[in-house]
């Protein structure tokens, strides 16, 4: 099977050729990558975003934009220099604040702007960024990000954007970080008449200019990434539905291009049963406010928050493939579950540093075996998800350096929800487990998290102590390894390819057909064996390890 790559990040590339880019990258950050990846330069977090007022005229015949965002921001302590983002070749002409024009250096795809005078800490302010020029335009949505300017295949202009992980910036000016979100934002776009814009949260005003151009004004009242901030523009046509979710009614509204509306009316029925199914296991839908959308548009999709863009040509399975190779996968539509889940994981619970976006990913990987769960039982859930082991490549760590906005390796998906998958073995009650899953959404609910709460917040409540775990999956390359020997009727165990300490617990059939855990460390140790026959031996395959029989001779170390 030819992997083309996954919605909303990086596997787009060949495998191999991503691993051997973030290599090379990883082996020198520029000062660009610091610029755009910091979480603690001064000139970001002394003012932290309440609201983005953007307003942008989209001209596609010249593949050109121009427009404007007003900042609003409070002051945390009081200093003179923003870092404003907008990446090259698009221009900025002009700041403003209070009514007066702003100077600014540019360095690279990072403006510095400098006030006449630090503002009070508390003091809301609001600075506006003029810019315009022709944004870079997207080689390879989604996973390539920037403007696509292309036609339906009636002819009919089709302009949409994606910029997760090269960021925002490469369409409009903000504070480029996943640490800092606005309160809610306004999202104006003109186009020509022709076309119909559909952004995030509701729609709230259309007017047409009498120019030809029409302007849509969408707002989400929730705080938002600002990559999942959207331009879909194409000749689309509307339907809904009202579901009656764990919040009380959640409008559905979903936008096919006209000529497949009977096809979206027959595959956008899943929208109901994954809200079913994430609802019962993450808890309520985060965006009631705003709704949930599904949006067409000419990539495979991405998790654009309550506008979720989808790509997948209306047919079950990721563009007629199963990840798993399980066959499970093609019951169901890969970027309706997949990135959907990123409305909880991603969008709700946020990575601050793109390092952590096994946040996102690995959560939305493991709701897949949920959804399957959901639709077909638990076992063909953990079939699923095991299934996926066949694309985990252990390349490099799934957490990569913090600071420069890096990505890890692609097994943030497959791994990462194998990771979940095993430690739900661990937690070993499935209620339990469900309330760790709601419990981690209702904590950072809108909030931008480190990945090492998410991990603090399941170790809490698991009742052991997962650091190892994560460590062991998301820091190293390594697989645990269960060696064993059995003698006789005895059993002697312990783990090799592990971080120090590791001492995670595994099920295995001490007697015939019963799963008892063992607690293995790196010494060996004996426990007593009832099976009538050693060949029945099993290591339970819910947990992501390699059992190995290391053989009847004197176990090491004994
Ligand atoms: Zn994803």
């Amino acid at each position: 099977m030819v992997k083309a790559g996954l919605a909303c990040a990086l596997l787009a590339v060949p495998l191999a050729a991503a691993a051997q880019n973030a290599h090379t990258r990883e082996a020198a950050f520029t000062h660009a990558d610091s610029l755009r990846g910091s979480l603690t330069s001064p000139e970001r977090t002394w003012w932290d975003v309440g609201f983005y007022d953007l307003h942008v005229r989209i001209q596609p015949a010249d593949s050109s934009i121009r427009g404007w965002n007003g900042i609003t921001y409070r002051v945390v302590r009081p200093a003179r220099v923003l870092q404003i983002d907008l990446q090259q070749p698009l221009a900025v002409d002009s700041m403003v604040q209070d009514g007066r024009p702003v100077p600014f250096r540019r360095d690279g795809n990072a403006f510095f702007a400098t006030l006449p005078a630090p503002p009070p800490a508390g003091a809301i302010r609001t600075i506006t960024v003029y810019y315009h020029g022709r944004p870079q335009v997207a080689r390879r949505p989604p996973w390539d990000g920037g403007f696509t300017w292309t036609t339906d295949s009636l002819g009919h202009p089709w302009i949409v954007t994606t910029d997760q992980g090269v960021g925002a910036s490469i369409w409009w000016p903000n504070k480029d970080t996943q640490a800092d979100e606005p309160d809610s934002q306004r999202i104006a776009l003109t186009l020509p008449d022709s076309i119909f814009d559909v952004s995030n949260g509701r729609l709230r005003r259309v007017t047409p200019n009498g120019d030809g151009t029409t302007t849509y004004e969408w707002f989400a009242v929730n705080p938002i990434n600002n990559y999942a901030i959207a331009v879909a523009a194409g000749t689309y046509t509307h339907f809904g539905e009202v579901y009656q979710g764990e919040r009380g009614p959640l409008t559905l509204d979903f936008w096919p291009l006209a000529y497949h509306l009977e096809a979206a009316r027959r595959q956008f029925v899943q929208a109901a049963s994954m809200l079913k199914c994430y609802e019962h296991w993450f808890g309520p839908y985060p965006w009631y406010e705003d709704g949930y959308k599904l949006v067409e548009v000419p990539n495979t999709g991405m998790e654009h928050q309550s506008a979720v863009a989808y790509g997948n040509l209306y047919a079950n399975g990721y563009r007629g493939q199963d990840w798993s190779g399980t066959g499970l996968g093609m019951k169901w539509d890969f970027i309706i579950v997949h990135e959907s889940a990123h409305e909880w994981f991603g969008n709700s619970i946020t990575a601050k540093d793109n390092a952590d976006m096994w946040v996102h990913e690995s959560f939305a990987n493991y709701a897949e075996g949920l959804y399957t769960e959901c639709l077909m039982g638990k076992d063909s859930g953990a079939v699923y998800i095991r299934g996926n082991r066949n694309w985990i490549h252990n390349d490099r760590p799934i957490v990569p350096a913090y600071g420069v906005n890096a990505q890890g390796s692609g097994d943030m998906y497959a791994k990462g929800g194998d990771m979940l998958h095993t430690i739900r073995q661990i937690v070993g009650d499935d209620e339990k487990w469900r309330g760790i899953l709601r419990g981690l959404n209702r904590t950072f609910w809108h909030q931008t998290v480190m990945g090492s709460e998410i991990e603090r917040y399941i170790s809490d409540h698991a009742g052991t102590d997962l650091s190892k775990v994560f460590d062991q999956y998301l820091r190293t390359t390594m697989v645990p390894v269960l060696e064993y020997r059995i003698a006789g009727d005895s059993l002697s165990y312990r783990w090799t390819s592990v971080v120090p300490g590791f001492a995670m617990p595994v099920a295995v059939t001490l007697t015939d057909g019963v799963y008892t855990d063992i607690h293995p460390t790196e010494a060996w140790q004996t426990t007593a064996l009832h099976l009538a026959d050693r060949a029945a031996f099993k290591v339970d395959p819910d947990y992501y390890v390699i059992p190995r029989d290391v053989g009847s001779g004197p176990a090491a170390g004994r």
